[in-house]
């Protein structure tokens, strides 16, 4: 039996007891504190590449925590933001395992962004650089933890949340600690923005890579010469051509050239192009099937050198690893009086990691909302109290 299945199994009586606990009365008066939190969270921009603004937002998220009588290490970053690694020890007995909460507080908005966008709230959305993805989850997540004190819930495990610093651009400095945390852990909830208008979860993502197809030719006068040149351009639009037939998408495989660059002028046949390859799986044996054909690829014209870099570096998030999960939260958000659907996504996230080492991950559990990356970026503000006490009921009932 998996660890997964296991779960399943024991919730039954837990969410019997769910439904006569207050914990959506009391988040529901939370709301006013949640947005003034989402809204000082905002306010301190965390664009991914500036270490300063971001430190100073993880300062702020420290304290939230530090506040709440939780453990908080700052994981420091020489480049790009810290880290925040929260514990919270249950009171009393000492915890049977370790659950792990995972979001990113590092935004795709550079500094002073939040001028031509500020963060507001209207009509029942709060606007602003990073709400939806995902400081809006982060909120959620704090509520959930004063809701799980506030009704004395006694979860049985220990909590870690890590809020990382560079998730937007790859997760280069925070992967190596979100797979020891995850592998640590029972099971790994991610603050990802839900999908769609009722915010379903994400219970499969598809693995994404990037690579890139350089072509080494030979320059040579294209009027005084041009027997002697080798098209690096026209060998780099072959190569394209053939791999563009590659794209299953109803099998969920693509590759796609997203950038080219090549050349020099025009009377000069190009010695060099390259294109920046964009690459997309739904599983682990499409993956590898893929770069291996990527790797493969023999010049078209002779003379031409192939050189290819890079690779799928985010696995899929296989559905296998979410199901047990996504139908324990069906069922608590069905006590707490709503439907919760579940969506594929083409994209990736940190999510994808933690699934990767067979740890059970559910994503998506952060904000309900639109516009990620978007001038019109906002969560919605009903959806916050219900959300939070999804993720504090899956907490305490694992
Ligand atoms: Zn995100």
């Amino acid at each position: 039996m998996s660890r997964s299945d296991r779960g399943l199994h024991r919730p039954c009586y837990h969410l019997r007891a769910m439904a006569q606990l207050p914990v959506l009365p009391f988040l529901r008066k939370q709301v006013p504190h949640m947005l003034e939190t989402l809204r000082e969270l905002t306010v301190r921009e965390s664009p991914s590449l500036e270490k300063e603004p971001t430190d100073r937002c993880g300062e702020f998220l420290a304290d939230l925590w530090l506040r709440r009588g939780a453990t908080v290490g700052i994981v420091k970053n020489e480049k790009r933001g810290n880290h925040v690694r929260v514990v919270w020890n249950p009171p009393g007995a000492p915890p049977k395992g370790q659950l792990f909460v995972l979001g990113h507080y590092d935004t795709v908005y550079p500094s002073g962004t939040l001028a031509k966008m500020p963060f507001k709230v209207e009509g029942g959305k709060a606007y602003g650089p990073g709400t939806f993805d995902m400081k809006g989850g982060i909120v959620q997540a704090l509520f959930a933890l004063d809701a799980i004190r506030e009704e004395k819930l006694n979860p049985q495990k220990r909590i870690v949340f890590l809020w990382t610093s560079d998730e937007e651009i790859g997760s280069g400095t925070s992967r190596g600690l979100i797979e020891d945390e995850a592998r640590r852990s029972e099971a790994v909830f991610v603050l990802e923005p839900s999908l769609g208008p009722r915010g379903a979860l994400k219970t499969s993502r598809k693995g994404v890579g990037e690579a890139q197809l350089i072509v080494h030719g030979r320059a040579s006068h294209a009027g005084l010469a041009p027997e002697k040149g080798i098209n690096a351009i026209h060998e780099l639009a072959a190569q394209i051509a053939r791999i563009e037939k590659w794209n299953n998408l109803r099998r969920g495989v693509s590759i796609n050239a997203d950038v080219v660059s090549g050349g020099s002028r025009t009377n000069v046949i190009a010695d060099r192009a390259e294109a920046a390859l964009d690459l997309r799986a739904w599983s682990e044996a499409d993956m590898r099937a893929l770069e291996k054909r990527l790797y493969a690829l023999k010049p078209a014209r002779r003379g031409a050198k192939l050189e290819i870099r890079g690779g799928f570096d985010r696995p899929p998030l296989e559905r296998k690893h979410s199901a047990a999960l996504f139908a324990r939260a069906k069922s608590i958000a069905r006590t707490l009086g709503f439907s919760l659907g579940e969506a594929a996504a083409g994209g990736g996230s940190d999510g994808n990691f933690t699934a990767a080492l067979g740890v059970p991950t559910l994503d998506g559990l952060g904000a309900v909302g639109d516009g990620a990356h978007a001038k019109h970026e906002h969560v919605l503000v009903d959806a916050m109290p219900q959300r939070a006490a999804l993720l504090a009921h899956l907490l305490v009932a694992y």
